[in-house]
């Protein structure tokens, strides 16, 4: 028979898949001897039945009950007993922490006579009241369905009548009333009565918190972090340890390091006479944990030990909470702590540095977004006046937008189109929708481990917390800085995540440190020691993380087997993609240069009545062409540059028609003539008009039909090679023909290109030999790929073309269209058009690499489509054993770090995480 419950002295962190992050780490935990209150695990797998089945699954009732008699038995009391209760927690504890986003039932066993006997054990009758009444609260609204406003208005109430500001000036006797009330809240809302039985008040929040899996909060944030909707959650009981039992007694959240910039040494937030709860909600402002070591030296000392051998035995970042009760630390969770990107190559670095985790581990420990975000542009402040405000820096980044001061109104808006920002005393798991409209986060309340910290960090938001100089009034829309400036609702704000810093007005934006020094180089060696004039706190540690990034990537370097190209077309854009290193151009798309002054000269090749007249236009383009391919040879010298032939429909170059038209039919209704060219214009135009140009003519349909373009294109490449040689450089131009759908478009085109090299190299008197490949961008290439490779020299996935013909999705309509439907609707976690959709796409371009690399066995293999960059498609095309990806020069960096770590994957270098 199934066994749905194990206690935390049976399992380990090998079992998060059945235990829950949490509870596996309470049991890891334990088994190091860590001062752990007693409790047990029920099941991912109890969840799913009941999830599924709708009840609870047979045999649950007793083990959970033979479970809570071993937890008594160690406690030498039981659950509920009158005169000395025993007290559970009941929490939530997916695979993946999902942080306040399940439920969380606290005080388990208190009823009308326990809490007497609480009162009398713990000597205090406030607390014991206290208690109850939370408990009363959290069963009546997670397990009894009662709305939570209901009871948070009874509390107001009470507060009002009283006259008192919060909840610690009530005493005992307005906590009993408290309950009283609440209790008959319940009752009238639900026609039940509050249960006084606490093995049913355990059982009933057990499957509560099992429900709470399929919560709407829950669902949206597995949506956004891509977490399964079937693993189901765990659920952890555990005996309650109190840390607000006077002034010896706290509860405090730590970090083995600082998961913000990745400092070493202990980190954290600490509450003394409070509830873990409350140092998380951020409704108290907490001190740092550096305070404990004064106020309870003994604890801090322990608690000291304690994360050294949590971080020591996990080898990483840890995240930390822990209760204080009368003097004694209690260990109430660990896990490997969220970090932001900084923190992450910084981290990655140092436990390297340690010999904690070898190099390898290390570069598995970063990640590929991770550095984007390092690239991404923070404030200049050089030019703005002094902050509006200053808070914590709780998840670092430059963010604009309007001030909105709901979680609704930032969605509503966001969806509009507009940057908003998020502004609110601290949020709650209910700000979440709005959290991911914003730009950023800010609160005026809260440490930094606070929920809004927490969750921003966790989804890359920049956030500032704790802002206390801002007096933020939600209700009438507006916040006040100290200085008296009102900021109202709408208006916009700056917040710098990495400083702490709020500012009224857009702030310009300036490079970041990262970015100056991938720009500078792969072979400045001085380029790390001068990242930049320090402008602040955060940005003087430039050189460490800069360190730590330029550690990483040539990790990457070293092991990864993909090359890394840059998809570039300018000589500007090709030195910068080798400076990014790049290792040669995988795409230089020749349209681009046939805009702006060219046009004309395009125009005039499509309009030509003659051949004659078409090989006048065709000799104008030939010397700039050439030149533009001179230039990028020079900047990618002695690299391979993948030149495709001209891609898109000619008309793409004509004046719009319906431009043409109105300008012809104005000059008519003046009566005037229209100019004789306007008129052959708008005659090409209709003629080459197309319902969908995307799927008409274009690419290798192109040289097939336009006598003399593929013979020019290829004169102009062969021409700046013989160019380059003749001045002593080292070009390796590669001539690359798109949309090709079968192998005779390519033999034709082909033929032409060599007669044309030939002749160029005996003009020129200098061998002028450039492999002649294809791009595979149609199912039917990709279906027939053992063909095409006997004519083609290389391929080139040009993944664009071939994820919109293979899914039938317009490239240019969808994505604003349907895609965020789909994306609600779970169709696919992402876009196919920027993570490969590795069943139907992948799956041809698996058969395109086999076929044709059977056909041809040293067939030089590379994609060149926006997925090049992106990190989880890069580990695909690895796997795949393609030779290269080639992507924007700005994301070579990005493919870079990825590559090498895909490298590692497959010889499973094991990610701790
Ligand atoms: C592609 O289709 O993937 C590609 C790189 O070509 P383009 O985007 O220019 O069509
Ligand atoms: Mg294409």
């Amino acid at each position: 028979m199934a066994r749905y419950v194990y206690d935390f002295t049976e399992g380990g962190r090998d079992m998060a898949d059945l235990l829950g992050g949490k509870g596996s780490n309470l049991a890891e935990m334990t088994r190091l001897g860590l001062p752990v209150p007693p409790g047990f695990t029920l099941t991912t797998e109890a969840c799913r039945v009941f999830l599924s089945t709708g009840s609870e699954p047979a045999g649950l009732g007793e083990e959970l009950a033979a479970h809570l008699s071993a937890v008594e038995g160690a406690a030498g009391r039981l659950l509920g007993q009158p005169d000395n209760p025993l007290l559970l927690s009941v929490r939530s504890g997916a695979r993946f922490s999902m942080p306040g986003m399940m439920e969380t039932i606290l005080d388990i066993g208190l009823n009308d006579e326990s809490v007497l006997g609480l009162a009398k054990v713990s000597g205090s009758d406030r607390f014991a009241w206290d208690s109850y009444r939370r408990l009363v609260q959290m069963f009546g609204s997670t397990v009894m369905g009662v709305d939570p406003a209901q009871f948070e208005r009874a509390l107001i109430l009470l507060k009002d009548v009283r006259g008192v500001p919060d909840d610690v000036h009530l005493d005992a006797g307005d906590l009993a009333q408290l309950v009283d009330t609440y209790k008959g809240l319940i009752h009238v809302e639900t026609g039940e009565h509050f249960p006084q039985a606490p093995a049913e008040q355990l059982r009933r929040s057990v499957l509560a918190v099992f429900k709470s899996w399929n919560g709407e909060r829950a669902r949206l944030y597995r949506r956004r972090e891509h977490i399964p909707d079937d693993l189901g959650t765990a659920v952890n009981v555990q005996r309650m340890v109190f840390g607000n039992l006077g002034p010896d007694s706290g509860s405090g959240v730590a970090f083995t390091r600082n998961p913000a910039t990745g400092e070493p040494g202990l980190y954290g937030d600490y509450l003394p006479n409070a509830q873990g709860e409350d140092v998380v909600a951020g409704i108290r402002n907490t001190m740092p944990l550096t305070d404990l070591e004064r106020l309870d030296p003994r604890s801090y000392a322990r608690l000291r030990a304690h994360t050294r051998t949590l971080e020591r035995h996990y080898r990483d970042l840890c995240d930390i909470e822990f209760t204080i009760e009368h003097g004694r630390l209690w260990m109430l969770q660990t896990r490997i702590g969220k970090r932001t990107a900084e923190a992450a190559f910084a981290i990655a670095a140092e436990l390297a540095d340690e010999g904690l985790i070898t190099p390898d581990e290390s570069l598995a420990r970063v990640s590929g977004d991770g550095l984007a975000q390092l690239m991404f542009p923070r404030f200049d402040t050089s030019a703005t006046g002094a902050p509006l405000a200053h808070g914590l820096p709780a998840s670092p980044g430059a963010a604009v937008g309007a001030v909105v001061f709901h979680s609704p109104d930032a969605v509503r808006r966001a969806t509009a189109g507009e940057k908003v920002v998020l502004v609110r005393q601290e949020t709650t798991p209910d700000d979440l929708p709005g959290m991911i409209a914003a730009q950023a986060v800010l609160t005026s309340r809260g440490g930094k481990t606070s929920h809004a910290a927490v969750v921003a960090r966790g989804m890359g938001k920049v956030c500032v917390c704790g802002a206390e100089e801002l007096a933020v009034d939600v209700e009438t829309g507006h916040f006040t800085a100290p200085d008296g400036t009102v900021v109202e609702e709408g208006a916009v704000i700056s917040v710098d995540g990495s400083a702490g810093a709020v500012y009224a007005g857009a702030v310009p934006l300036a490079d970041s440190e990262v970015m100056r020094f991938l720009e500078s180089g792969p072979d400045d060696e001085t380029a790390g020691d001068t990242g930049g004039e320090p402008t602040g706190d955060v940005h003087a540690k430039a050189p460490w993380l800069i360190g730590a990034v330029d550690r990483a990537l040539t990790r990457a370097d070293a092991v990864r087997r993909l090359e890394v190209r840059a998809n570039a077309d300018t000589p500007e854009d090709a030195a910068r993609a080798r400076r990014f290193g790049a290792q040669g151009i995988g795409l230089c798309r020749t349209e681009h240069m046939f805009l702006g002054e060219r046009r004309k000269l395009v125009e005039e090749m499509i309009l030509a009545r003659s051949d004659a007249e078409r090989d006048r236009a065709l000799a104008a383009l030939l010397p700039l062409q050439r030149q533009d391919f001179a230039g990028i040879l020079k900047a990618m010298d002695g690299l391979p540059v993948t030149i495709r032939l001209l891609d898109p429909p000619l008309h793409e170059f004509l004046p719009d028609r319906t431009d043409l038209s109105v300008r012809i039919a104005t000059a008519e209704a003046r009566g005037g003539l229209p100019t004789a060219n306007d008129v052959d214009l708008l005659a090409a135009v209709n003629r080459m008009h197309e319902e969908n140009p995307m799927l008409g003519l274009r690419g290798v349909r192109l040289g097939l039909v336009i006598p003399g373009l593929v013979a020019m294109q290829a004169r102009a490449i062969g021409e700046a090679v013989a160019e380059r040689t003749r001045a002593g450089g080292a070009p390796r131009a590669e001539i690359m023909v798109p949309l090709v759908g079968d192998v005779r478009e390519l033999r034709i085109v082909r033929r032409a290109v060599k007669q044309v090299l030939d002749e160029v190299s005996s003009t020129a008197g200098v061998p002028v030999t450039c492999p002649v490949g294809t791009m595979i961008e149609l199912p039917r290439a990709a279906l027939t790929a053992g063909r095409i490779a006997e004519a083609a020299e290389f391929f080139s996935f040009g993944t664009n073309d071939l994820t919109q013909t293979t899914w039938g999705f317009s490239r240019d309509d969808v994505e604003a269209e349907f895609f965020s439907t789909y994306l609600d609707k779970g169709v696919f976690p992402a876009s196919p058009f920027e993570t490969l959709d590795r069943d139907g796409v992948g799956r041809l371009i698996r058969i395109g690499v086999a076929e044709g690399r059977a056909a041809r066995p040293d067939l030089k293999i590379g994609v060149c489509g926006e997925h090049g960059g992106d990190p989880g498609s890069v580990h695909f095309f690895h796997t795949v054993g393609l030779d290269y990806v080639s992507c924007s020069p700005f994301r070579v960096p990005v493919a870079r770090l990825e590559a090498g770590r895909a490298a590692l994957e497959a010889t499973d270098v094991s990610d701790s995480r």
